[in-house]
């Protein structure tokens, strides 16, 4: 029995397998189903490269902002902690950090057509 994936194949949502009904899901809902066969027919077509898969310009950007500050504030806090610091500066490190990361919390990105 083949067995379904734990991710929907398209935006990456956790799935929930039904054992024993019919096919394992690979896509959470329909949408993603069809989003799907139109990328890998869009690669097939030459528009899009194997493994690509288009997003919208503006979650794609708010993305790369996102991971910048995360990097930005990984850096401040190497810099901040690197010599014997005190308990002050990790608490304020993980402060730093958990605002930078807290960003990221919840984004889902949906592939574009
Ligand atoms: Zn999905």
């Amino acid at each position: 029995m083949t067995k379904g994936a734990e991710r929907c194949g398209w935006c990456g949502r956790k799935l929930a397998q039904t054992p024993g009904r019919g096919r394992p899901r690979l896509y959470c809902k329909p949408a993603c189903r069809q989003r799907s066969y139109e990328a890998r027919r869009r690669q097939l077509e030459g528009a899009l490269r194997p493994g690509e898969i288009p997003i919208p310009q503006a979650a794609f950007r708010e993305l790369q902002d996102n991971l910048y500050q995360l990097t930005a504030a990984l850096e401040d806090v190497d810099q901040d902690l690197a010599a014997r610091p005190s308990l002050r500066a990790y608490q304020t490190a993980f402060e730093h950090l958990y605002r930078a990361a807290n960003r990221l919390r919840g984004v889902e990105i949906e592939p574009s057509r």
